[in-house]
């Protein structure tokens, strides 16, 4: 490593976090590296992809080795366990396929198993459509016995996982997504509270525009599968839709009312946080490469749509080391990080070592080459700003952010392109440059705020897709950004408003329960700003620590109240407006929890989950406070 590069800064906490999760150990379990010499690691074999395009490999080393070190930019969790490491899988998140077939297809449900398992042995995460899977009882030619289902299957696949752990330091994630329309829907839906639940995968249900219709009319709905008896069966492994393409007839089940099916699934929402909704149209209008496949499924946390055995790397800028002396977003900085970003997260596509055992996933990576590009410590941002989570001008504030991130992330992806060729499968994509149907992204409300932004011009963007193509077939994901907006100090994760301004944590310290306080040093900072002295500050934590917001204090200036907001000060609304703003600039999607004071009831959270279908957002997540049983995080008061 070369000696004239700066060190990383990190608090005691974020640098015990990063030792115990990133450093790479010797045979005694030791750290055989330093914090910085894995950043060094991970700079140097990303950057060393360059050399095929006859780039200076150690130059491009310094540059991905400053942005990281200045905590300005972080690649997900399993780039930093696997670059230059013997696994040298480097990705969060795949999907794979599962045929309707018990493993004669190379995408057959005990195949993909096996695919799963060796991937989960990397760290990654997996998420699985189920509804090509016949429904249970349907018949079974072979075995002229009856079908055990995609629910039977999920638990067969939840079983597995639950003995394979994830790469050592993670814990298998997994996603299983249902059809809508699928005849086992309603025992997807609560497979998860009934007796041996499913507890290795978070499940959703795939919703189409025609349910949501369906539900606004208050229509039956057809709960239907293609015929499995008919001789064009065997040899069929396309969805519902393309099944009534090939003249494939589709066997209706029962009939129920689209209501009371909704309903169904909201209740499982409100009592349990799960199952989701995922809004497969929204995804597949948006889709890049319709060319390729339709979407029929996320990745475990649901910001990442992928096709057939793709993975997408993802990285975050972090929008707390990018804030002016007086609190504003540094546009300039921001412009910079994600044109590194990109270019980095472009080259992890090529240093991925991806499961050699499963070549597919390396063929698709390599085919549309995605890449994720989000961010973290929005609220960080916000915060600093003193623009309030939630409301209309936070909104337009964080669909500002987005836009300028996506657009210079777009306009890099296109320089890449110019110099090193267009993703394989641009012909046909929406990007075709022969047949370019992308628009231009745009935000929900016309803008009303001048935060200092310079100009974007999207024809710009227009313009060098027609001449040159696109590097990367998507480009922008908000992650959750669990673990390395930890490491990176940031008070709010992905784009989430800040969960607490003053907590105590629960820590299992080899079996102890360890209780640890934490004070946002932003509002600390704002406390001081405002001249309020050391004993009232003190206070004034004291009464945030009981209840984790700042509502409820007296002795506040209404301006620090207004913008310190936690997420439960924001309603439901609030959560579904932002997300949709968010989302105008997202291709692939953003993890995002829409969260409920306790007492909410199942009919506020049906209005949120049709609020968040109707502004276009590709999936809703809500959890409403109390409602599951164990809580890592919790305020003094619940505690
Ligand atoms: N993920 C996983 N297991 C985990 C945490 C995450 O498989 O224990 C996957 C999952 O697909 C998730 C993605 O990694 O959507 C990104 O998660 P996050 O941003 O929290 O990861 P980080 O990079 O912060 O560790």
């Amino acid at each position: 490593m070369p000696a004239d590069l700066p060190s990383i800064e990190l608090t005691e906490n974020s640098a015990a976090i990063l030792t115990r999760r990133y450093l790479r150990r010797g045979d005694e379990g030791k750290p055989i590296e330093t914090i910085d010499e894995m950043f060094w690691r991970v700079a140097y074999h990303i950057a060393k992809v360059e050399e095929s395009y006859q780039q200076d490999v150690i130059e491009q080393a310094r540059s991905f080795y400053r942005l990281m070190a200045s905590r300005c930019f972080f690649p997900n969790s399993p780039t930093f366990t696997g670059a230059g490491t013997p696994l040298g899988q480097l990705a969060a998140c795949f999907v794979l396929p599962i045929a309707d077939d018990m493993g004669r297809e190379s995408t057959g449900i005990f195949q993909t198993l096996r695919d799963a398992a060796l991937i989960q042995q990397t760290g990654g995460g997996n998420g699985f459509s189920f509804s090509r899977l016949r429904p249970s009882g349907a018949m079974v030619k072979s075995s002229a016995g009856k079908a055990t289902g995609p629910v039977g299957f999920l638990r067969v696949y939840d079983h597995a996982f639950g003995e394979v752990a994830q790469g050592g330091s993670r814990r298998g994630a997994n996603m299983a997504v249902l059809r809508v329309d699928h005849p086992d829907v309603e025992e997807f839906v609560t497979c998860k509270t009934v007796e041996g639940a499913i507890s290795n995968f978070n499940i959703s249900v795939g919703i189409t525009d025609a349910f949501m219709r369906a539900v606004q009319n208050d229509e039956e709905w057809e709960l239907r599968f293609p015929d499995v008896l008919h001789p064009a069966y065997r040899n069929f492994h396309g969805t519902l839709e393309e099944a009534e393409k090939v003249g494939l007839p589709l066997r209706t089940y029962s009939r129920v009312s689209a209501r009371e099916l909704f309903q169904k699934i909201v209740q499982q929402s409100h009592h349990n946080g799960e199952p989701g909704m995922l809004f497969l149209d929204a995804a597949n209008r948006q889709n890049p490469v319709p060319h390729l496949y339709t979407l029929e499924a996320t990745n475990p946390c649901g910001e990442q749509w992928l096709g057939p055995y793709e993975n997408c790397c993802l990285g975050s800028i972090n929008l707390n080391q990018h804030i002016l002396e007086d609190g504003s977003p540094d546009w300039e900085k921001i412009r910079e990080s994600t044109i590194t970003a990109t270019r980095f997260l472009d080259d992890v596509v090529d240093a991925n070592a991806y499961v050699p055992a499963v070549p597919q996933l390396r063929e698709a990576a390599l085919r549309a080459r995605r890449i994720g590009l989000g961010i973290m410590g929005l609220a960080d941002l916000m915060y600093a700003s003193g623009i309030r989570y939630g409301s209309p001008e936070g909104q337009e504030f964080a669909a500002q952010v987005i836009e300028f991130i996506r657009y210079h992330s777009m306009l890099e992806s296109i320089r890449l392109a110019e110099a090193r060729g267009a993703f394989p499968a641009i012909q046909g994509s929406i990007y075709d440059p022969a047949n370019l149907t992308w628009q231009p992204p745009q935000p929900l409300q016309p803008y009303q705020n001048d935060w200092g932004r310079p100009e974007i011009d999207w024809d710009a963007v227009t313009q060098g897709i027609l001449r040159h193509g696109i590097r990367n077939a998507a480009q922008a994901t908000i992650a959750p950004t669990g673990t390395i907006a930890t490491v990176a100090g940031c008070e709010g994760y992905g784009c989430e408003p800040v969960f607490a301004l003053a907590y105590i944590r629960h820590v299992n310290d080899n079996g102890r329960d360890l209780q640890l306080t934490y004070a946002s040093p932003a509002f600390e900072k704002a406390l001081v700003n405002a001249g309020i002295d050391a004993e009232t500050r003190q206070e004034i934590f004291n009464q945030v620590m009981q209840e984790g917001t700042c509502q409820h204090v007296e002795k506040l200036p209404e301006a620090i109240r207004n913008t310190f907001v936690v997420s439960a000060d924001i309603t439901a609304e609030e959560h579904v407006r932002m997300q949709a703003a968010m989302q105008a600039f997202v291709d692939n999607s953003l993890s995002k929890t829409i969260n409920f004071p306790a007492g909410a009831t199942v009919e506020e959270v049906a209005t949120a989950y049709m609020l968040a279908w109707e502004l276009g957002c590709k999936g809703i997540t809500v959890y409403v406070t109390g409602s599951r049983e164990q809580v890592v995080l919790e305020t003094h008061s619940t505690a």
